[in-house]
């Protein structure tokens, strides 16, 4: 079968053997797998977890050799690329998204015409596709639920005013999610992206949210960016009361610097948000099965994987958001 592999920043497609199942597992004939900020960080720079091998870990696909009592061959399936244990510190604290054994249960290489879903991911995490959701939009629960995890991170209670620092598919996720009770801005650099979403229903409203000037006004203040540039101009300006959550990962060698009195004094709170949660994927999977019309939008491009450099060139350019990558049309 082929399978995009990452190489010191190059991808390669290979020709490898369609992976073996052991008990509990599934394999799955990819429709489509979605491109996303993470695997364009991986491509261009590495990345802190993800190695160099086979990627792309947003998938939905057709069961056609299940080891799982759960799922039969020909089940439409899409899922999400983790599962925690259940037991450690960090699941017993409810923070499932930490699980030291997270690493042992995870999907990656669906940049491919088949994937093999382990065990526990399959019980915990892979869900049969409602026939009105496509194939195509599916596989967008996952980043989906990273962002609700983020939401849920800085209890927006009684607040008002929120900017979003980026304008990428994470971005555009957050805004969808919190413009019914919020008044929501997006600060980007370049209106490119947005300028691809001119014919989503949500167009005007995301168009009429775009700010190009930071005013240091705004108590809730979420990063997509992970640009260290930005990030300190930022962290000198948040005003009193105010929050930050630092939902995208930087390079690993840049250290942000803030003033500790200036954060003491007008409490100012600095949260971090990674991967997502029991609670965070059901509230993405019922915002999915209610919005995935709007957000097919996110989806710009569609292309065949054989051309997926293509993608993380567009990608690159900010000329595409999300891309869906197919191994063949039948
Ligand atoms: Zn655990």
């Amino acid at each position: 079968m082929l399978c995009a592999y990452l190489n010191n920043g190059k991808i390669e497609i290979k020709d490898i053997e369609i992976p073996t199942l052991n008990d509990g597992d599934v394999l799955i004939k990819v429709k489509y797998a979605l491109t996303d900020g993470t695997d364009l960080k991986t491509y261009l720079r590495g990345h802190y977890i993800l190695k160099d091998g086979p990627f792309g870990h947003e998938y939905s696909g057709i069961v056609v050799e299940t080891k799982n009592e759960k799922f039969k061959i020909g089940d439409e399936v899409f899922g999400i690329n983790s599962a925690y244990c259940g037991n450690c510190k960090f699941c017993k604290q409810n923070r499932e998204n930490l699980c030291i054994y997270l690493k042992d249960n995870i999907v990656v290489g669906a940049y491919a015409e088949y994937l093999k879903i382990p065990k526990l991911v399959a019980d915990k995490n892979l869900f049969i596709k409602p026939e009105e959701i496509s194939f195509k939009v599916a596989p967008i629960i996952e980043p989906l639920s990273c962002v609700f995890h983020g939401i849920e991170k800085l209890n927006l209670i009684g607040f008002e005013k929120i900017l979003i620092l980026g304008s990428g598919s994470i971005g555009i996720m957050f805004f969808l999610i919190l413009k019914e009770n919020f008044e929501v801005k997006i600060y980007s650099r370049s209106k490119k992206r947005i300028e691809l979403l001119k014919s989503a229903p949500f167009y005007e409203e995301l168009n009429n949210s775009f700010v190009q000037n930071y005013q240091g006004d705004y108590d809730v203040i979420i990063d997509t960016t992970g640009s260290f540039e930005l990030l300190s101009e930022i962290l000198k300006s948040l005003p009193k009361g105010s929050k930050i959550l630092l939902f995208a990962g930087m390079e690993k060698d840049k250290f942000l610097t803030f003033n500790q009195s200036y954060f003491h004094y007008n409490e100012i709170d600095i949260i971090s948000s990674f991967h997502q949660t029991p609670s965070s994927v059901k509230k993405a999977y019922q915002f999915l099965i209610k919005n995935h019309e709007l957000l097919e939008y996110l989806i710009t491009h569609e292309i065949e994987l054989k051309d997926i450099i293509l993608a993380f060139e567009l990608m690159k350019e900010g000329k595409a958001l999300k891309v869906a990558i197919f191994p063949s049309k039948l």
